[in-house]
């Protein structure tokens, strides 16, 4: 009789231990072939942003294609509303009436197995067979069940996602092919670490040590003043990305570098003809908004003043100006510590203090000062008199 092994799952993403597991199963009960069923929305996974059916469909079929044994269904993918695997158990009985089924889990999956939509209707068309998982015990399943202790791999699509989302390898925890398919769509990243990968890419070694410095020094200061998660959150985008246009400034002719702000609205005067990269503030919120997808109105504002400043800045807009200048990357001097020491009493007097200190520096240097600059020390000036 043909005996068909059914491995189901999320494969969110597949991994070594599906494919070790199944290879096991395999063997040890001479099944003819195992077919692997990624779920289409499984119900004990609803509170679960899961990647889409398609991915990891695609995963499925780069991680099985070089054993002649697996084949991957997309049957529970193709099946409108939740999976239930009762409703696979009886397609595949139809579609193979005189096969013997044997339906593959781990453990934990077998623990959770009596909570099943009709689990005994399931029981009835297939054999359960119950693979080890590291930290699992055995347990007592159901009457029809047979359990194998395989070799263990304390791999979990868990970890993988969370690897990735770190930035951390995931090689040899899945096939190569599906660990290329991860990266190439760019899957499990959250914001931060798709921006940090296209920033560490990008930006001179220190400048991306300088802009990952500016968003901790931002969370850290956020925090301190008592910042909510969602302007933390907030904080950490604006920091990472304030420099985004920095070496494009530095390459680009004044008129390019005009042109790419004034599509934000940014309208540069004579100030900036001789060092356009003066505007990257500017040019990086439309970068911001252009190439990284930011739509939030307050991390733009940021980006866009954190190098002069302006009048009625918000807390967003303070703290990254600030974080910019005492970010402990930068050289260390008396004036940026008293900055460091201010901008964790009192936000408003150390936004005061460097303003001040810069604009001295600079005409000290004769340089020209950017009136912004000027305005919005003026304002902070008038705003703390009336205090
Ligand atoms: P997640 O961490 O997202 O829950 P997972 O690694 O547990 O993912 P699933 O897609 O949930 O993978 O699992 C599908 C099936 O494969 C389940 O029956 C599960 O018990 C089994 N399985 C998963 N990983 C292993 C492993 N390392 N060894 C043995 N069986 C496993
Ligand atoms: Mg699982």
């Amino acid at each position: 009789m043909h005996k068909i092994g059914i491995m189901g799952g999320t494969f969110d993403p597949i991994h070594n231990g599906h494919l070790r597991a199944a290879e096991e199963v395999r063997e040890a009960l001479y099944l003819d072939r195992v077919i692997f069923i990624p779920a289409g929305q499984p119900v004990l996974k609803l509170d679960k942003k899961l990647s889409s059916a398609q991915d990891r469909l695609n995963m499925c079929l780069l991680a099985t294609a070089g054993n002649p044994h697996f084949s991957v269904s997309d049957l529970e993918i193709q099946r409108a509303g939740l999976t239930y695997t009762v409703d696979t158990i009886l397609e595949l009985r139809g579609l193979y009436p005189n096969a013997q089924l044997y339906f593959i889990v781990g453990t934990d999956a077998a623990e959770t197995f009596h909570k099943w939509r009709d689990a005994d209707k399931i029981l009835e068309n297939c054999c359960l067979v119950v693979v080890s998982r590291p930290g699992e015990n055995k347990g007592e399943h159901s009457r029809n069940y047979q359990y194998l202790d395989i070799c263990q791999m304390d791999i979990s699509s868990t970890k993988i996602r969370e690897a990735v989302a770190k930035g951390c390898s995931i090689s040899y925890l899945l096939p190569e092919a599906a660990a290329q398919y991860i990266s190439k769509h760019e899957l499990y990243r959250d914001e931060i670490s798709r921006f940090t990968a296209i920033l560490a890419a990008e930006l001179s070694r220190p400048r991306y040590q300088h802009s990952m410095s500016v968003m901790e020094e931002a969370v850290a200061l956020g925090k301190h003043h008592g910042a909510d998660a969602d302007t933390l959150k907030k904080l950490e985008i604006a920091g990472l990305l304030h420099d985004c246009a920095k070496n494009w400034s530095e390459e680009m002719p004044y008129s390019q570098v005009a042109e790419i702000c004034a599509r934000g609205g940014y309208v540069l005067d004579g100030f900036f003809a001789k060092t356009p990269a003066l505007a990257h503030g500017y040019m990086g919120a439309v970068l911001a908004q252009e190439k990284y997808g930011i739509t939030d109105p307050e991390i733009i504002s940021a980006i866009a003043n954190h190098t002069f400043a302006d009048q009625n800045m918000s807390f967003i807009d303070k703290i990254i100006y600030l974080s910019d200048f005492i970010e402990p990357t930068r050289a260390p001097s008396e004036d940026r510590e008293a900055a460091r020491q201010l901008a964790y009493k009192d936000i408003d007097k150390a936004l005061l203090f460097v303003l001040e200190l810069t604009i001295r520096r600079n005409l000290e240097r004769g340089r020209n000062v950017y009136q912004k600059s000027i305005q919005a020390k003026e304002f902070l000036e008038e705003q703390n008199g009336k205090r």
